[in-house]
C-alpha cells in the first residue's frame, strides 16, 4: 500500500533534520520569549471560511473538508494563523498579558497538485506576535525569520515586502483596478478573468506575461495609501535598513489570504526556480476582533519546512558517530540481573541497545560491527555467575572483563571516551 498522494513519511534517517530545525527554532524563539502553542489539526470549516476568505485559493479549492458522524463541518487545518487566533480567544490568552508571542510547528493540509516543495500534507513553522500595532513588531517578526534562516546557514534568499494598506484603501483601489482591467478582460488569463469578479487584487500576483504587461499601466495600490499606512511601512523599511537586512519592495505582492492589512512580506529562495517562497507573512489587525475577540493588532509568518529543507538539508551537519553500547545477552534463560546493569547505564545517560535477536554470540557481534558500534557488553551465563561483564572494543578488537562493582567507574570512563 502507498501513502496517500501528496503525503510523505519522514523516516528515521531524515528525522534528524526535522529535529534540528525544531531545536534551532525553539532556541531562537524562546530567547525572544515566544512560547510554543499546539492547536488541533481539526477545526470547524467555518473558521477558515470566515478568516482566510471565501474567494481565496485555499478556501475555494484546497481544503480537506468533511462532515463527521455528528454532521459537523470539519476541515484539516490548511494554515496556522486562523487556528491560533481562535485559540487565543477560546483560551482568553489576552487576559494575562497585553502581548502574546506564540510559535508553532506542525502539519498543514491542502489539496494541491503535488510536486517538488508542494505536498498535500506539509509542515509549517510559524510565529505570531499578537497585541501590538507598532511597526517595530513587524520588524521583530521579520528579523526572527531572518535569524532562523541564518542560523540554518541558509543564505540564498531575498526578502520582499509591501504594504497593502487597510480595507478602505484596498476597496478604493480595487474599484479603480477593476475599472482599468475590465477594458482588457479578453486579454487576461483565465484565472485572472475569474478573479476580476471574486478576488481582483490577486490578479497582481499572476504569473501570466500578457496579464503582467497589462498590469504595468494599471493604477498602483501605493497611490491609494493614506499617510498612516505609508508611515507604518516606511518605519519598517528604516528599521530593516538599520539592521542591514536587505529587502526589495515588491508593489505587486498581495498574498493569498484575506485577513492581511498593511504589511505583507515573503522570503524567496534564489536557488530553486519553482515554489521558491519559503516564508510568507504579514500583519492582520482585524482578524481576532472579527472572530469575536478583543481588538488585537497582530503580525506573523509561516515557513514551509519541506521547502526550507530543500535548501538547508546538506548544511545540517549530522552526528554520525555511533556512541552506543551494544548489549549482548547470551544464555538459555534471560537473567533478571540484566536490568540492574541497564539501570546503571541509564543513570549515566549513555545510549545503549539490547540485542533481542536470540542468535549466537558471534552473530550478535557481527551485527554490532554492521551497526558501526564501538563497544559491546557481553553478558552470558558465565558472566552472570561470576558477577562480571565482558567488554569488547570493536575498533581495536580488544576484550576485557570487569567486575560489576567496577561498572560505574568504567561507565564514567566510557562516557568521557564518547
Ligand atoms: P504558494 O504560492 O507556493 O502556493 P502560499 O502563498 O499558498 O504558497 P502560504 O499560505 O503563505 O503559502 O504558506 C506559507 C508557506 O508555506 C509557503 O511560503 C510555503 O513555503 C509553504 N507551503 C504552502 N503550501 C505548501 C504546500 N502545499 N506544500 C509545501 N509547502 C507549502
Ligand atoms: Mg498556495
Amino acid at each position: 500500500m502507498q501513502a496517500p498522494r501528496g503525503t510523505k513519511d519522514i523516516i528515521p534517517e531524515d528525522i534528524i533534520f526535522w529535529q534540528h530545525i525544531y531545536k534551532i527554532a525553539n532556541e531562537i524563539l524562546s530567547l525572544h520569549n515566544y512560547k510554543e502553542i499546539r492547536t488541533p489539526l481539526l477545526e470547524y470549516t467555518e473558521l477558515f471560511q470566515r478568516t482566510i476568505g471565501h474567494y481565496t485559493d485555499i478556501v475555494n479549492k484546497e481544503m480537506y473538508s468533511f462532515t463527521d458522524q455528528g454532521d459537523r463541518n470539519i476541515t484539516l487545518r490548511p494554515e496556522g494563523t486562523a487556528s491560533i487566533a481562535r485559540a487565543f480567544i477560546s483560551n482568553k490568552l489576552y487576559v494575562a498579558q497585553k502581548i502574546s508571542r506564540l510559535w508553532y510547528f506542525g502539519p498543514m493540509f491542502r489539496y494541491e497538485r503535488p510536486q517538488k516543495g508542494r505536498q498535500r500534507q506539509f509542515h509549517q513553522l510559524g510565529i505570531e506576535c499578537l497585541g501590538s500595532c507598532k511597526p517595530i513588531a513587524d520588524v521583530e517578526v521579520i528579523r526572527l525569520a531572518i535569524n532562523i534562516l541564518q542560523e540554518l546557514q541558509c543564505k540564498e534568499y531575498t526578502l520582499e515586502i509591501n504594504s497593502i494598506g487597510n480595507i478602505e484603501e484596498r476597496n478604493c483601489y480595487q474599484e479603480k483596478l477593476i475599472e482599468y482591467l475590465i477594458k482588457y478582460k479578453q486579454d487576461l488569463d483565465k484565472d485572472s478573468q475569474q478573479r476580476l469578479n471574486t478576488n481582483p487584487l490577486r490578479i497582481l500576483d499572476s504569473k501570466n506575461i500578457k496579464t503582467q504587461e497589462i498590469l504595468n499601466k494599471a493604477p498602483k495600490l501605493q497611490q491609494f495609501l493614506n499617510l498612516e499606512s505609508l508611515n507604518h511601512f516606511n518605519e519598517i523599511c528604516k528599521h530593516l535598513t538599520y539592521l542591514q537586512i536587505p529587502y526589495k519592495i515588491n508593489e505587486k505582492l498581495v498574498r493569498g489570504l484575506d485577513y492581511y492589512n498593511y504589511t505583507a512580506f515573503e522570503i524567496k529562495s534564489i536557488s530553486s526556480k519553482n515554489n521558491d517562497t519559503i516564508c510568507g507573512g504579514g500583519r492582520y489587525d482585524q482578524l481576532i476582533q472579527q472572530l469575536g475577540g478583543p481588538t488585537t493588532p497582530s503580525v506573523g509568518w509561516a515557513i514551509g519546512v519541506e521547502r526550507l529543507l530543500i535548501i538547508v538539508k546538506e548544511k545540517i551537519l549530522t552526528e554520525n558517530n555511533n556512541n552506543t553500547i551494544y548489549i549482548i545477552i547470551q544464555s538459555k534463560e534471560n537473567y533478571h540481573e540484566i536490568w540492574d546493569i541497564i539501570k546503571i547505564i541509564e543513570k549515566y545517560k549513555i545510549k545503549f541497545e539490547l540485542d533481542l535477536s536470540n542468535s549466537t554470540l558471534s552473530k550478535q557481534i557481527k551485527k554490532a560491527y554492521q551497526l558501526n558500534i564501538k563497544i559491546c557488553f557481553i553478558i552470558g551465563e558465565e558472566e552472570i555467575k561470576n558477577k562480571k561483564i565482558t567488554i569488547k572494543w570493536l575498533k581495536n578488537h580488544t576484550q576485557q572483563q570487569i567486575h560489576l562493582f567496577n561498572l560505574t567507574k568504567y561507565l564514567q570512563y566510557i562516557k568521557e571516551y564518547f
